[in-house]
């Protein structure tokens, strides 16, 4: 018999200082969509945690299961075409897949917020934002309509918006596309949820702006003990703002590490090739790298390691069988906290 510990705040596995159990657990999450052409299989056994006061990245092209996988988190997915056949993901150490919809709608109503890339699509566009912001406290917390007023006005202050009492009655077309994702931040921020999935929150703005909205997101999320999930494409956005990255490709974690391990060191082709294709401030002018190809067709992913055919160390293994998640260690076979690689050649790549 197991006898878990429910009290214990032993550090975490991976060492991330000062978290207990983690808030959050995705376990060999599968996430499929019935399509015309067949079968697709987004997401194929995805494993990853986040703690309170924890940052964790989620980093790969486009199309590798990165959404899907929040999607699956907040629950709104798990009806046709998509379908969930095997996984778990535990809030607190609760499997919200087994928890009844009431349950459900609870945690993620209160403890789990989400921010989206396009916060012009996610406000309405006829209601002022200190409506739209008020309304939170109205419908979850039934207060006056003069106290949400004044929450509101406290929240765009929060979220840094300059002048928020006299701008407290504009309209989402009124501000800027930072502006407007800094109120998209407010709104999470909202019922003090435990966890914030942000994805791609940044993705729509002028680069100078992205810098500023991330600095804040990383701000409050220190400031009220958060976790977050932060969704991204670009590695060069959240390096300054992750404690440690999960890279996907088809579906898959390929690689995990604290963020500045994978920067220095990375022990997956897949992830050299997204370092190398960071434009680089001291390299202006010189032309940049891209990985040759494209992410493979979900209902018909290669065999073996789905990166294959676009990796330039690919061996007769990597095209017949699948790579497990080996644990990266140093040379001399020292551990390496937290770190996995799911590469048949990851001491190659890391060592070589
Ligand atoms: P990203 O990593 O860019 O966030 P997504 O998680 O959005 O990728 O999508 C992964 C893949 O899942 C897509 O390329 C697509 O093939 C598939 N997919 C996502 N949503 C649907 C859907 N509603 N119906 C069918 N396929 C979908
Ligand atoms: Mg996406």
């Amino acid at each position: 018999m197991t006898i878990i510990d429910e009290t214990a705040e032993s550090p975490s596995a991976d060492g991330s200082q000062g978290a207990g159990r983690p808030l959050l657990e995705v376990r060999d999450l599968h996430v499929e969509f019935r399509t015309r052409d067949g079968v697709a299989k987004a997401v194929n056994g995805v494993n990853y945690s986040v703690a309170a006061g924890e940052t964790l990245a989620v980093l790969g092209e486009s199309g590798s299961g990165k959404s899907v996988t929040a999607q699956a988190i907040m629950g709104i997915l798990d009806m046709p075409p998509g379908s969930i056949p095997k996984g778990e993901i535990l809030f607190r150490g609760q499997d919200m897949l087994k928890m009844s919809g009431e349950e459900r709608r609870k945690i993620r109503g209160n403890k789990i917020a989400m921010i989206f890339q396009d916060a012009l699509s996610s406000l309405n566009p006829v209601l002022s934002v200190g409506y739209q912001l008020g309304e939170m406290f109205r419908v979850h917390q039934g207060m006056s309509k003069k106290d949400a007023k004044a929450k509101a006005i406290e929240l765009m202050d929060r979220v840094k918006i300059p002048a928020a009492k006299e701008r407290v009655g504009d309209y989402p077309h009124q501000f800027s596309g930072g502006m407007r994702q800094r109120i998209m931040i407010a709104m999470a921020l909202a019922l003090e949820p435990d966890l914030i999935i942000a994805d791609e929150p940044t993705t729509a703005l002028d680069v100078t702006v992205q810098a500023q909205v991330m600095d804040l997101l990383a701000e409050l999320q220190r400031e009220y003990n958060m976790g977050l999930i932060l969704i991204t494409h670009d590695l060069g956005v959240v390096a300054d703002v992750a404690d440690k990255i999960a890279v996907m490709y088809a579906g898959r974690i390929v690689e995990h590490a604290p963020v500045h391990e994978l920067y220095k060191r990375p022990a997956h082709p897949y992830t050299k090739g997204l370092l190398h294709s960071i434009p680089r401030l001291d390299q202006k002018g010189q032309e940049l790298y891209a990985i040759k190809g494209l992410p493979p067709n979900l209902t018909r992913i290669p065999s073996g390691c789905a990166f294959n055919p676009r990796c330039p160390q690919a061996q007769d293994i990597c095209r017949t069988d699948i790579p497990p998640l080996h644990p990266v260690t140093e040379r001399d076979g020292g551990e390496l906290t937290g770190r996995g690689s799911a590469c048949h050649f990851w001491k190659e790549t890391i060592h070589g």
